[in-house]
Protein backbone atom coordinates (compact mmCIF):
# COMPACT_ATOMS: atom_id res chain seq x y z
CA UNK A 1 0.00 0.00 0.00
CA UNK A 2 2.98 2.12 0.89
CA UNK A 3 4.24 1.69 -2.59
CA UNK A 4 1.34 2.58 -4.21
CA UNK A 5 0.93 5.76 -2.28
CA UNK A 6 4.40 7.29 -3.39
CA UNK A 7 3.27 6.73 -7.13
CA UNK A 8 0.24 8.25 -6.83
CA UNK A 9 2.24 11.15 -5.31
CA UNK A 10 4.62 11.08 -8.15
CA UNK A 11 2.97 11.34 -10.64
CA UNK A 12 0.33 13.96 -9.59
CA UNK A 13 3.49 16.58 -9.27
CA UNK A 14 4.72 15.33 -12.50
CA UNK A 15 1.42 16.64 -14.11
CA UNK A 16 1.54 19.74 -12.46
CA UNK A 17 4.78 20.76 -13.94
CA UNK A 18 4.51 23.53 -16.79
CA UNK A 19 5.17 23.18 -20.52
CA UNK A 20 9.15 23.82 -20.26
CA UNK A 21 9.13 27.08 -23.20
CA UNK A 22 12.15 28.90 -24.48
CA UNK A 23 10.87 31.70 -25.01
CA UNK A 24 9.54 33.16 -21.52
CA UNK A 25 12.24 30.53 -19.74
CA UNK A 26 8.97 28.48 -18.61
CA UNK A 27 7.55 31.46 -16.29
CA UNK A 28 4.60 31.84 -18.61
CA UNK A 29 4.81 35.49 -19.20
CA UNK A 30 7.35 37.90 -21.10
CA UNK A 31 7.99 41.61 -20.00
CA UNK A 32 5.55 44.05 -21.50
CA UNK A 33 7.88 45.55 -24.75
CA UNK A 34 6.31 49.45 -23.65
CA UNK A 35 8.41 49.42 -20.72
CA UNK A 36 12.36 49.70 -21.87
CA UNK A 37 15.67 49.88 -19.80
CA UNK A 38 15.11 52.70 -17.14
CA UNK A 39 11.35 53.31 -17.83
CA UNK A 40 11.16 49.18 -16.70
CA UNK A 41 13.11 49.99 -14.04
CA UNK A 42 11.42 53.05 -12.20
CA UNK A 43 8.28 50.32 -12.39
CA UNK A 44 9.77 47.40 -10.63
CA UNK A 45 10.93 49.40 -7.70
CA UNK A 46 7.26 50.40 -6.83
CA UNK A 47 4.30 48.24 -5.85
CA UNK A 48 2.22 50.09 -8.30
CA UNK A 49 1.83 53.31 -10.37
CA UNK A 50 -0.95 54.83 -12.11
CA UNK A 51 1.07 55.96 -15.31
CA UNK A 52 2.20 52.18 -15.61
CA UNK A 53 -1.31 51.29 -15.51
CA UNK A 54 -2.38 53.26 -18.72
CA UNK A 55 -0.36 50.70 -20.29
CA UNK A 56 -2.52 49.71 -23.04
CA UNK A 57 -0.38 46.18 -23.81
CA UNK A 58 0.00 45.04 -20.07
CA UNK A 59 -2.58 47.77 -17.65
CA UNK A 60 0.59 48.38 -15.52
CA UNK A 61 1.58 44.85 -14.86
CA UNK A 62 4.97 45.40 -16.56
CA UNK A 63 4.20 41.61 -18.19
CA UNK A 64 2.14 40.14 -20.67
CA UNK A 65 1.23 35.91 -20.46
CA UNK A 66 3.56 34.12 -23.25
CA UNK A 67 1.75 33.63 -26.79
CA UNK A 68 4.13 30.41 -26.93
CA UNK A 69 2.85 28.17 -24.19
CA UNK A 70 -0.55 30.41 -22.88
CA UNK A 71 -1.09 29.17 -19.91
CA UNK A 72 -4.45 29.13 -18.57
CA UNK A 73 -2.89 29.59 -14.45
CA UNK A 74 -0.96 32.95 -15.54
CA UNK A 75 -3.91 34.21 -17.82
CA UNK A 76 -6.21 34.06 -15.39
CA UNK A 77 -3.14 35.10 -12.62
CA UNK A 78 -2.66 38.10 -14.86
CA UNK A 79 -6.85 38.82 -14.75
CA UNK A 80 -6.67 38.55 -11.24
CA UNK A 81 -3.49 41.52 -10.57
CA UNK A 82 -4.90 43.65 -13.29
CA UNK A 83 -9.03 43.77 -11.78
CA UNK A 84 -6.94 44.20 -8.52
CA UNK A 85 -4.98 47.13 -10.11
CA UNK A 86 -8.18 48.82 -11.90
CA UNK A 87 -10.11 48.73 -7.84
CA UNK A 88 -6.76 50.57 -6.55
CA UNK A 89 -7.47 53.42 -9.52
CA UNK A 90 -11.08 53.84 -8.39
CA UNK A 91 -10.36 53.77 -4.87
CA UNK A 92 -7.53 56.54 -5.38
CA UNK A 93 -9.76 58.61 -7.82
CA UNK A 94 -12.93 57.96 -5.29
CA UNK A 95 -10.89 59.53 -2.34
CA UNK A 96 -8.67 62.08 -4.44
CA UNK A 97 -8.93 62.31 -7.94
CA UNK A 98 -12.55 63.33 -7.89
CA UNK A 99 -12.48 66.69 -5.81
CA UNK A 100 -9.25 67.88 -8.09
CA UNK A 101 -10.06 70.53 -10.88
CA UNK A 102 -8.30 68.35 -13.27
CA UNK A 103 -8.65 64.74 -12.09
CA UNK A 104 -6.47 63.47 -15.51
CA UNK A 105 -3.68 65.94 -13.66
CA UNK A 106 -3.43 64.03 -10.36
CA UNK A 107 -1.05 60.42 -10.47
CA UNK A 108 -0.63 57.85 -7.71
CA UNK A 109 2.37 55.68 -6.67
CA UNK A 110 2.00 52.75 -4.41
CA UNK A 111 5.57 51.97 -2.29
CA UNK A 112 6.46 49.31 -0.20
CA UNK A 113 5.08 52.10 2.58
CA UNK A 114 3.66 54.47 1.16
CA UNK A 115 0.89 55.59 -0.83
CA UNK A 116 1.48 58.70 -2.91
CA UNK A 117 -1.02 61.53 -5.14
CA UNK A 118 0.69 63.92 -7.01
CA UNK A 119 0.17 66.64 -9.24
CA UNK A 120 3.84 68.83 -9.29
CA UNK A 121 5.67 69.39 -12.22
CA UNK A 122 8.78 68.10 -13.19
CA UNK A 123 11.83 70.07 -12.43
CA UNK A 124 15.95 69.78 -12.42
CA UNK A 125 17.54 67.30 -10.11
CA UNK A 126 21.03 67.42 -10.07
CA UNK A 127 21.28 68.90 -12.92
CA UNK A 128 18.88 65.95 -14.99
CA UNK A 129 15.67 67.28 -16.07
CA UNK A 130 12.98 64.98 -14.50
CA UNK A 131 9.69 64.66 -16.25
CA UNK A 132 6.35 65.01 -13.59
CA UNK A 133 5.94 61.05 -13.93
CA UNK A 134 9.79 60.63 -13.16
CA UNK A 135 9.88 63.23 -10.26
CA UNK A 136 6.76 61.53 -8.48
CA UNK A 137 8.81 58.16 -8.47
CA UNK A 138 12.01 60.06 -7.57
CA UNK A 139 9.82 60.96 -4.00
CA UNK A 140 8.75 57.23 -3.66
CA UNK A 141 12.09 56.21 -3.12
CA UNK A 142 13.28 59.19 -0.99
CA UNK A 143 10.21 58.56 1.25
CA UNK A 144 11.35 55.08 1.42
CA UNK A 145 15.09 55.89 2.17
CA UNK A 146 13.46 57.94 4.86
CA UNK A 147 11.67 55.46 6.41
CA UNK A 148 14.96 53.07 6.29
CA UNK A 149 17.40 55.54 7.67
CA UNK A 150 14.76 56.36 10.13
CA UNK A 151 14.74 52.77 11.50
CA UNK A 152 18.24 52.43 10.99
CA UNK A 153 19.77 55.48 13.39
CA UNK A 154 16.44 54.80 15.68
CA UNK A 155 17.17 51.15 16.09
CA UNK A 156 13.21 50.06 14.72
CA UNK A 157 12.00 47.17 12.89
CA UNK A 158 8.53 47.04 11.05
CA UNK A 159 7.13 45.84 14.72
CA UNK A 160 7.64 49.05 15.63
CA UNK A 161 4.99 50.26 14.12
CA UNK A 162 1.31 49.58 14.18
CA UNK A 163 -0.80 46.76 12.23
CA UNK A 164 -3.27 47.97 10.21
CA UNK A 165 -6.79 47.96 11.51
CA UNK A 166 -9.89 50.69 11.08
CA UNK A 167 -7.90 53.04 13.19
CA UNK A 168 -4.14 52.45 12.47
CA UNK A 169 -1.79 52.07 9.34
CA UNK A 170 1.68 51.66 9.07
CA UNK A 171 1.58 52.85 6.02
CA UNK A 172 2.30 57.09 5.15
CA UNK A 173 -0.11 58.92 2.72
CA UNK A 174 1.20 61.71 0.96
CA UNK A 175 -0.51 63.93 -1.19
CA UNK A 176 1.65 66.21 -3.06
CA UNK A 177 -0.57 69.08 -4.86
CA UNK A 178 1.06 71.36 -7.71
CA UNK A 179 -2.66 73.77 -7.12
CA UNK A 180 -3.58 75.79 -4.15
CA UNK A 181 -7.15 75.06 -5.39
CA UNK A 182 -6.93 71.24 -4.76
CA UNK A 183 -5.06 71.63 -1.46
CA UNK A 184 -7.71 73.63 0.04
CA UNK A 185 -10.37 71.39 -1.39
CA UNK A 186 -8.60 67.89 -0.54
CA UNK A 187 -6.54 68.68 3.09
CA UNK A 188 -9.83 68.98 4.64
CA UNK A 189 -11.05 65.26 3.64
CA UNK A 190 -8.25 63.47 3.75
CA UNK A 191 -7.02 64.58 7.31
CA UNK A 192 -10.39 66.01 8.75
CA UNK A 193 -8.20 69.25 9.64
CA UNK A 194 -9.77 72.72 8.49
CA UNK A 195 -7.23 74.61 9.00
CA UNK A 196 -5.99 76.00 5.90
CA UNK A 197 -2.36 76.16 4.84
CA UNK A 198 0.33 74.86 2.38
CA UNK A 199 1.10 72.22 4.93
CA UNK A 200 -0.88 69.90 6.80
CA UNK A 201 -0.66 66.83 8.53
CA UNK A 202 -2.80 64.48 10.49
CA UNK A 203 -0.08 62.39 13.28
CA UNK A 204 -0.23 59.41 14.79
CA UNK A 205 -2.30 55.79 14.38
CA UNK A 206 -3.09 56.90 10.63
CA UNK A 207 -0.32 59.05 9.07
CA UNK A 208 -1.32 61.61 6.66
CA UNK A 209 0.59 64.76 5.03
CA UNK A 210 -0.94 67.34 2.57
CA UNK A 211 1.03 69.69 0.56
CA UNK A 212 1.17 72.09 -1.84
CA UNK A 213 4.33 73.40 -4.05
CA UNK A 214 4.65 76.71 -2.68
CA UNK A 215 7.17 78.80 -5.22
CA UNK A 216 7.61 81.31 -2.07
CA UNK A 217 9.11 78.96 0.19
CA UNK A 218 10.25 75.89 -2.19
CA UNK A 219 12.00 77.54 -5.06
CA UNK A 220 14.21 74.36 -5.65
CA UNK A 221 13.70 71.12 -5.70
CA UNK A 222 16.04 70.32 -2.90
CA UNK A 223 13.56 73.12 -1.28
CA UNK A 224 10.56 70.20 -1.99
CA UNK A 225 13.09 67.69 -0.64
CA UNK A 226 13.84 68.79 2.54
CA UNK A 227 9.92 69.49 3.27
CA UNK A 228 9.21 66.08 2.44
CA UNK A 229 11.87 64.46 4.38
CA UNK A 230 11.38 66.66 7.54
CA UNK A 231 7.15 65.92 7.26
CA UNK A 232 7.87 62.10 6.71
CA UNK A 233 10.14 62.10 10.06
CA UNK A 234 7.09 63.54 12.09
CA UNK A 235 4.84 61.23 10.92
CA UNK A 236 7.13 58.48 11.49
CA UNK A 237 8.05 59.76 14.78
CA UNK A 238 3.99 60.07 15.57
CA UNK A 239 2.98 56.60 13.97
CA UNK A 240 5.96 54.85 16.26
CA UNK A 241 4.81 52.42 18.93
CA UNK A 242 2.94 53.52 21.13
CA UNK A 243 1.64 55.76 18.13
CA UNK A 244 1.29 59.46 19.38
CA UNK A 245 2.41 63.08 18.20
CA UNK A 246 4.99 64.79 20.59
CA UNK A 247 4.97 68.10 19.18
CA UNK A 248 1.73 69.85 20.35
CA UNK A 249 2.62 68.51 24.39
CA UNK A 250 5.54 69.99 25.17
CA UNK A 251 7.88 67.64 23.81
CA UNK A 252 8.25 69.86 20.49
CA UNK A 253 12.16 70.03 20.41
CA UNK A 254 12.34 66.36 20.13
CA UNK A 255 10.23 66.40 17.52
CA UNK A 256 11.61 69.30 15.34
CA UNK A 257 14.82 68.32 16.52
CA UNK A 258 14.06 64.76 14.87
CA UNK A 259 12.84 66.10 11.90
CA UNK A 260 15.87 68.35 11.31
CA UNK A 261 18.21 66.08 11.96
CA UNK A 262 17.38 63.87 9.18
CA UNK A 263 16.13 67.11 6.88
CA UNK A 264 19.85 68.56 7.38
CA UNK A 265 21.01 65.52 5.57
CA UNK A 266 20.58 66.03 2.38
CA UNK A 267 22.69 68.75 1.92
CA UNK A 268 23.91 70.84 5.84
CA UNK A 269 20.99 72.90 5.31
CA UNK A 270 17.17 73.06 6.86
CA UNK A 271 14.43 74.92 5.64
CA UNK A 272 11.15 73.46 6.32
CA UNK A 273 9.60 74.45 9.51
CA UNK A 274 6.18 74.01 11.47
CA UNK A 275 5.25 77.57 12.87
CA UNK A 276 2.25 79.54 12.46
CA UNK A 277 2.62 81.06 8.36
CA UNK A 278 0.65 83.42 9.42
CA UNK A 279 4.02 84.87 11.73
CA UNK A 280 6.48 83.60 9.30
CA UNK A 281 7.31 85.56 5.93
CA UNK A 282 7.92 82.38 3.10
CA UNK A 283 11.37 81.57 2.69
CA UNK A 284 12.49 82.82 6.35
CA UNK A 285 15.49 81.44 7.80
CA UNK A 286 17.55 81.46 10.94
CA UNK A 287 21.52 81.34 9.45
CA UNK A 288 20.72 79.92 6.17
CA UNK A 289 19.73 76.59 7.29
CA UNK A 290 23.33 76.46 7.96
CA UNK A 291 22.67 75.06 11.74
CA UNK A 292 26.03 73.33 12.96
CA UNK A 293 27.96 76.41 12.02
CA UNK A 294 25.15 78.90 13.43
CA UNK A 295 24.98 76.91 16.72
CA UNK A 296 28.79 77.05 17.14
CA UNK A 297 29.48 81.04 16.61
CA UNK A 298 26.82 81.29 19.41
CA UNK A 299 28.46 78.67 21.93
CA UNK A 300 31.75 80.69 20.57
CA UNK A 301 30.00 83.55 21.76
CA UNK A 302 28.52 82.46 24.89
CA UNK A 303 25.29 82.74 23.88
CA UNK A 304 23.44 79.21 23.55
CA UNK A 305 20.13 78.56 24.90
CA UNK A 306 19.81 77.37 28.10
CA UNK A 307 18.02 73.63 27.56
CA UNK A 308 15.33 74.08 30.61
CA UNK A 309 14.13 77.65 28.69
CA UNK A 310 12.75 75.61 25.79
CA UNK A 311 12.44 71.38 26.38
CA UNK A 312 8.27 71.63 27.70
CA UNK A 313 7.55 74.27 24.54
CA UNK A 314 5.15 72.85 22.01
CA UNK A 315 6.31 72.40 18.35
CA UNK A 316 4.97 75.71 16.67
CA UNK A 317 6.39 77.85 20.70
CA UNK A 318 9.35 77.20 19.04
CA UNK A 319 11.24 80.24 17.16
CA UNK A 320 13.78 79.39 14.85
CA UNK A 321 16.64 79.73 16.71
CA UNK A 322 15.23 77.32 19.01
CA UNK A 323 14.28 75.44 16.64
CA UNK A 324 17.91 75.18 15.29
CA UNK A 325 19.15 74.33 18.89
CA UNK A 326 16.50 71.56 18.92
CA UNK A 327 18.18 70.00 16.10
CA UNK A 328 21.86 70.28 17.82
CA UNK A 329 20.50 69.12 21.10
CA UNK A 330 18.79 65.76 19.28
CA UNK A 331 21.86 65.73 17.40
CA UNK A 332 24.28 65.95 19.94
CA UNK A 333 21.87 63.29 21.46
CA UNK A 334 22.66 60.76 18.75
CA UNK A 335 26.28 61.34 18.77
CA UNK A 336 27.10 60.50 22.26
CA UNK A 337 24.13 58.53 23.51
CA UNK A 338 23.03 56.12 20.06
CA UNK A 339 19.97 56.39 18.46
CA UNK A 340 18.72 53.12 20.31
CA UNK A 341 18.72 55.53 23.99
CA UNK A 342 17.19 58.28 22.03
CA UNK A 343 14.36 55.93 20.54
CA UNK A 344 14.00 54.51 24.22
CA UNK A 345 13.68 58.23 25.89
CA UNK A 346 10.61 58.73 22.82
CA UNK A 347 9.11 55.89 23.65
CA UNK A 348 8.94 57.04 27.06
CA UNK A 349 7.40 60.24 26.74
CA UNK A 350 4.92 58.72 24.13
CA UNK A 351 3.97 56.84 27.66
CA UNK A 352 3.50 60.11 29.11
CA UNK A 353 6.44 60.13 31.45
CA UNK A 354 7.79 63.48 32.44
CA UNK A 355 10.58 64.33 30.41
CA UNK A 356 12.99 64.65 33.74
CA UNK A 357 12.19 60.86 34.59
CA UNK A 358 12.44 59.88 30.75
CA UNK A 359 15.88 61.38 30.48
CA UNK A 360 17.15 59.88 33.72
CA UNK A 361 16.31 56.93 32.91
CA UNK A 362 17.16 56.66 29.21
CA UNK A 363 20.29 58.47 29.63
CA UNK A 364 21.49 58.82 33.08
CA UNK A 365 21.08 62.87 33.72
CA UNK A 366 18.65 65.10 33.65
CA UNK A 367 17.93 68.71 31.98
CA UNK A 368 20.07 70.45 33.91
CA UNK A 369 22.96 68.52 33.23
CA UNK A 370 22.69 69.00 29.85
CA UNK A 371 24.03 72.84 28.76
CA UNK A 372 27.60 72.84 29.77
CA UNK A 373 27.96 68.68 28.12
CA UNK A 374 26.40 70.27 25.01
CA UNK A 375 28.29 73.62 24.64
CA UNK A 376 31.45 71.77 25.27
CA UNK A 377 30.78 69.22 22.29
CA UNK A 378 29.68 71.67 19.94
CA UNK A 379 32.73 73.64 20.34
CA UNK A 380 34.61 70.41 19.78
CA UNK A 381 32.75 69.47 16.90
CA UNK A 382 31.04 71.84 15.12
CA UNK A 383 32.68 73.91 12.37
CA UNK A 384 33.24 77.83 12.58
CA UNK A 385 32.54 78.27 9.27
CA UNK A 386 30.22 76.86 6.60
CA UNK A 387 32.44 74.14 4.54
CA UNK A 388 32.84 75.36 1.06
CA UNK A 389 30.10 74.99 -1.28
ZN1 LIG B 1 6.24 30.72 -22.69
ZN1 LIG C 1 5.41 55.06 -13.00
ZN1 LIG D 1 3.14 47.90 -20.42
ZN1 LIG E 1 8.45 70.17 11.92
Amino acid sequence: MRFLAVVIVVSFAAAQEPPACRKCESTGVQPCKDHKGDAMALEKAVVRCSVAAACKRCLGLLVVDCPACARDDIVEDLADRSFAMSRWLEQRHEAVGRFCAEPASIRYLETAHADLSWSLDGAIVDKKKLDAHQRMHLYGERVEATRRRFCDVLGLTDADFPVASDDASPRLALHMFGAMRDMRELSPRLTGIGAMGTNIKLTGGIPVWCMVADDRAMKDDVDVHRSVVHNVVHLLLSNMLPARELGPTGEGWVDEGLAHWFEIAIDGRCSAYCVEEAVMLPGTNWHNGAYRTGIRQLADAGKLRRFVESYTKNSDELDLEENAHAFAWVDWLIATQGGAKLADFVRRLKRKEPQRDAMQASFGFGPLAIDERFAAWVVATYPKQEPGR
